[in-house]
């Protein structure tokens, strides 16, 4: 009958051939997406291994949409991946870098919005523009080499967020400076792991994970209704953890100068740059841990402060305590953290000190 109702419609005139073809386009993309599902009480585990963005990630879900939801899941990190990717010459960040980028793609806006956001709320600890100076350090090659203090000096000078002209109208980007670059990496990975969780909510999934190289996020408690317990990883990724936060809903991310490092006449540097000098980060800090609703905020939060420092970090915590919580590894081997974990974090190895925000 319905069928019937349908075609005598195509047999119409053009306008409602028209208004029939308008209504079956969102039916297609209903029947595309993810049904969700009226009975969750499934507690089926399905987890997918991708190696993207020079990670590998874990990607677990649970109940009977799983499957389909990790399949959406490796096409949009794939397709994230493409898109933000420095060194691939069809990524949009590398057009941008080159000057040949069309209207910016839906990310892409987001990301630099937030970008700059955080550079102004940050004080410049949260630079998207130290790319150049990435590359003088090899860090975009693995060719890694100590650049000399003029080097430094000049590639700082193209270190401007200011100077990206980003027009938010017309969805473009320019630089006032010749020689300026971008990168996300210091939001990318968080940005993945909040698109994943959306991914799993369009999908029905009400419970499940992503770990991508040790910064998680989380989509609402473990099947049990028990909340989950997330490994902050130790600065010798030995076995011992540095602690363990119990978490639901939330996204957890660490940033270390142990991730990626070189080592030259016995000093360590690593790859978070400090944009007030042009080095690697130096604050007393071994690592950052960001606990927030949101991945984005959080990933970004995490390298800016590690750039910051303890007591800088204390401060801007106490003016977006709503926003996040924190837990810092000191070069002392202590733990730092903000109220808001009591009860939630737990650390066999380091002793712990809770901050308030008075
Ligand atoms: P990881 O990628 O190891 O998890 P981070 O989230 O801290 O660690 O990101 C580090 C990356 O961020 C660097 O590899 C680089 O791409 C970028 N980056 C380095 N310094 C800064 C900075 N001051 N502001 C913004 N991004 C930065
Ligand atoms: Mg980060």
């Amino acid at each position: 009958m319905k069928e019937n109702k349908i075609r005598l419609k195509f047999k119409g005139s053009k306008h409602h051939r028209l208004l029939a073809f308008l209504l079956i386009i969102p039916m297609v993309f209903a029947l595309s997406a993810c049904s969700s599902s009226t009975d969750e009480k499934d507690s089926k585990e399905s987890t997918i291994e991708l190696y993207n963005m020079d990670t590998y990630m874990t990607v677990t879900a649970y109940g009977e949409n799983a499957d389909k939801a990790l399949e959406k899941v490796r096409e949009e990190v794939n397709r994230i991946d493409k898109l933000l990717s420095t060194g691939l010459e069809e990524s949009e960040v590398y057009k941008i870098n080159s000057g040949a980028a069309d209207a910016l793609s839906e990310d892409t806006y987001k990301l630099l919005d937030k970008s700059l956001q955080l550079y102004k709320d940050t004080d410049g600890a949260f630079n998207i523009a130290v790319y150049p100076i990435m590359e003088a350090w090899g860090f975009t090659t693995k060719n890694y080499k100590v650049p000399d203090d003029e080097t430094i000096a000049r590639l700082l000078t193209l270190a401007t967020p200011d100077d990206i002209l980003f027009n938010r109208d017309e969805h473009k980007i320019a630089f006032a400076k010749e020689g300026m670059k971008i990168d996300f990496g210091g939001i990318a990975k968080g940005y993945t792991s909040a698109r994943i969780m959306e991914i799993f909510k369009e999908c029905g999934v009400k419970s499940g994970k992503v770990n991508l190289g040790g910064n998680v996020q989380t989509l609402g408690t473990k099947t049990d209704g028990s909340k989950w317990r997330i490994a902050i990883q130790s600065p010798d990724k030995g076995d011992e953890y540095a602690g363990v936060l119990e978490v639901a809903d939330k996204a957890i991310i660490t940033s270390g100068g142990y991730e990626r490092f070189f080592e030259e006449n016995g000093v360590t540097y690593h790859h978070i740059i400090d944009p007030k000098t042009g080095k690697p980060a130096k604050s007393g800090l071994q690592s950052v841990t960001i606990v927030s609703d949101d991945g984005t905020l959080a990933d970004g939060l995490s390298t800016s402060l590690f750039i910051m420092g303890k007591d800088k970090s204390v401060e801007f915590w106490k003016k977006h305590k709503d926003e996040f919580q924190f837990v810092l590894l000191t070069d002392d081997n202590k733990l730092v953290a903000s109220e808001g974990l009591k009860g939630s974090l737990t650390s066999d190895r380091y002793e712990v000190e809770f901050v308030s925000d008075k």
